[in-house]
Order: C-alpha cells, then sequence, then structure tokens
C-alpha cells in the first residue's frame, strides 16, 4: 500500500504528521497545482482571473454548498469564508456578539483558549465558565459554570497543542455557543446547527492556510450596540455571498478540493471511523508501551492531535532521530508541551500510524 495517496509521496515514503499547515490529500494537491497552470482548460491560471467571474464564483458556491452538504446545516447557518486566520475571529466573534456591559462565558482549555479570551476582554467582560489550567490542561474544563444571561459560551472543540478534545459538547448550556473548531472541523459526527459560531482557519483539516472557514446562525447577529467595521460585520459578508472584498482564491479552491474529496470519502461519518481507528491504534501503542507515558486524561485524548513523552526524558533525542531517519516528519512537541505531538487529521492516511506504532514498538523493545 501506498504511504500517502498520492504517487510520488509513495515513492519518499514520507509520514507527515504536521500539526498545522498539514497533510492534504495527495489528488487534492495535484490538481491544485493543474489550476495554478491551466484552470478548467480556461488556458488562464487561477490566480489571475477575476474572482467575480464565473469560474471562481463557481467555487466559491461548490465550497459552500459542500459545508452546508457535509455538515448537514439547516437554512439558518450561513457559510463563509473570509481572511485571516482563526485569531482574526478571537477579535470578530465578540465585536459582533458581545455589548461592552455584557458577559462572554469562555472555557479555558489551553493556549488558543487564553488567546481567545484575551480579545473577547477587549470588547465585553469574560467570565471562565470552566478551567484545566490548574492541571496543565491535561484535561478538558468538566461542571461548567454559565451565568444564563451571557451572550455565548466558547469552548476550543480541539486544543491542538494540549492533545485535548471535548467528547461531549456543552449543548445544554442554554445559551448560544461559539465553538473554535481549528483542528478537528469534519473529522466527527456532531449536530453542527446547535452552534452559533463555528470557525476554523483551513490549514489543519480542510486545505492550505490564508483562509477561514465561519459558520453563523444569522439569527444572532444585529444585537450588539457598537459601529462595526464593514469587513468585520459578518452579516456584510453573509450579504454578498462571502464576496464583500476579494477572497483569497486559491485557499478557497483547495478548501473546495479538500472537501470535494472528503463528500467522495463518504463524507464526515466515513472519515470519523477511519479517525477512531488511527486514534484507537496510536493510543493502544502508547498505552500497551511503559516507555511511552501520555500525559492527557484518557477520557480527553485528542483524537487529532497525539501528545506523548517518554518516561525517560533522556530518550526522546533518540526517538526524535529514529523518527527522522524514517521520514516521520512533524512529531516533535509544541515548544511549550515538549515531548512529542503527532496530528491524525483526516487526510492522514491509517498507514502513517501504523508506521508511527510499528516504531514505536521497536523502541520500546530496545529499551524494555
Ligand atoms: C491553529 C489554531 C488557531 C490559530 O489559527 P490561525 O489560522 O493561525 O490564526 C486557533 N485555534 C486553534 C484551536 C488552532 O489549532
Amino acid at each position: 500500500m501506498k504511504v500517502a495517496n498520492s504517487p510520488f509521496r509513495g515513492l519518499e515514503g514520507i509520514h507527515n504528521f504536521n500539526a498545522g499547515p498539514s497533510i492534504l490529500p495527495g489528488e487534492v494537491l495535484e490538481e491544485a497545482s493543474r489550476a495554478v497552470l491551466d484552470f478548467n482548460n480556461s488556458g488562464l491560471s487561477l490566480l489571475e482571473i477575476g474572482h467575480r467571474t464565473p469560474l471562481f464564483q463557481e467555487v466559491m458556491n461548490e465550497a459552500r454548498h459542500l459545508v452546508k452538504e457535509l455538515m448537514q446545516l439547516d437554512e439558518e447557518h450561513e457559510v463563509l469564508f473570509l481572511h485571516g486566520g482563526a485569531t482574526t475571529q478571537f477579535m470578530q466573534v465578540p465585536m459582533n456578539l458581545l455589548n461592552e456591559n455584557e458577559i462572554a462565558a469562555y472555557t479555558d482549555s489551553g493556549t488558543w483558549a487564553v488567546k481567545a479570551i484575551k480579545e473577547a476582554k477587549l470588547f465585553g467582560h469574560v467570565e471562565i465558565a470552566g478551567s484545566s489550567r490548574e492541571n496543565n490542561y491535561t484535561t478538558i474544563p468538566k461542571d461548567l459554570l454559565v451565568t444564563p444571561t451571557a451572550a455565548y459560551l466558547h469552548i476550543t472543540t480541539n486544543e491542538t497543542i494540549a492533545g485535548t478534545q471535548w467528547h461531549t459538547l456543552p449543548y445544554d448550556c442554554g445559551i448560544p455557543i461559539v465553538a473554535d473548531m481549528s483542528s478537528d472541523i469534519l473529522s466527527r459526527v456532531i449536530d453542527f446547527n446547535k452552534f452559533d459560531i463555528i470557525y476554523a482557519g483551513a490549514q489543519k483539516n480542510m486545505g492550505a492556510a490564508g483562509v477561514n472557514l465561519v459558520v453563523v446562525n444569522k439569527n444572532i447577529l444585529g444585537k450588539v450596540k457598537r459601529t462595526i467595521p464593514t469587513i468585520l460585520d459578518y452579516r456584510n459578508h453573509i450579504k454578498e455571498g462571502s464576496m464583500l472584498n476579494t477572497p483569497p482564491v486559491f485557499a478557497v479552491y483547495v478548501a473546495m478540493l479538500t472537501l470535494r474529496w472528503l463528500k467522495q470519502q463518504g463524507g464526515v461519518a466515513a472519515i470519523e471511523k477511519i479517525n477512531n481507528q488511527k486514534a484507537k491504534l496510536f493510543y493502544d501503542t502508547l498505552d500497551a508501551l511503559p516507555v511511552f507515558k501520555g500525559p492527557v486524561a484518557k477520557e480527553d485524548r485528542s483524537k487529532m492531535n497525539g501528545v506523548f513523552v517518554m518516561q525517560d526524558a533522556g530518550l526522546e533525542k533518540e526517538f526524535l532521530e529514529i523518527c527522522r531517519l524514517q521520514s516521520m516528519i512533524g512529531v516533535k512537541g509544541h515548544r511549550s508541551v515538549g515531548g512529542f505531538r503527532v496530528s491524525m487529521y483526516n487526510a492522514l492516511p491509517l498507514e502513517s500510524v501504523k508506521a508511527l506504532t510499528d516504531l514505536m514498538k521497536e523502541f520500546a523493545q530496545r529499551h524494555g
């Protein structure tokens, strides 16, 4: 079997565990590179056509439609592709939803939540509805305390750095829910309609860097008193069909191809099955080998980002070097956590996890 779903990758045998930007399906890369030279046999590059031409308008329409279909969104939920990455949403969400004298409830599950909280405080009051800071973010916050009059609850569904993930979502918290899904968007079946805003930078699970998917329940808008700059007001983007200004055309195109690929795989339910297999293989191996240690509480482990360390930290360098020799890319842990992190996004084939776990077993035998 090929290592990754691309002929040139298979030859090289690279296993790409990068956290983001991260692995994309081989066929997406091939089609995207063709479009740079000649888009849909137009004789023009995708990069040199107007965004309001029918050629590109079709790309945007298909991308938005695919999101609606794959997430099974209802009529109230609008799909936008915006500039600025998830970090812009940390600011844009409170700017559009939170009045100065109001409270927004935030869960603090790690680095990304902390950044979101910092921005929200620029616009109104923030209450921490739950935090796992005390245990170094090795769990997901439980037993949330939410003020019933809070404008919304914000959660980070998957903590990319700490390697934690919400497996039970707080659907019944009684107030609107906003979710940063940057690192687990479209990786599992959830009720997306229960969320009022979902945002995700595309570069982890659904495309290239440069575009942000934002899903908005339009009923939640228009309730803040401040004047919102034109480009930051979701309502303007909805009105203009996500074409208020020039969208990041190439990034939208790559996202569209990735969404098409996901549909061809059988959609979210089908990819979830494979994601579960990958995560099970990885964590079963981790738990069976005493050389390695997973710091995250078992019930909160992320199926996207597996974090682990060595019982004997002195061995980490050796394991890292072996990974390098075996073309296992991107396994080094985030600088704030140390150890190792392997990202197992949608496009990562099961074979890559198999290769990694084989290597872990070999390593454990040598040092057992
Ligand atoms: C990567 C990441 C971000 C930041 O995304 P940018 O597109 O770089 O702004 C935010 N939240 C989460 C959960 C992430 O994983």
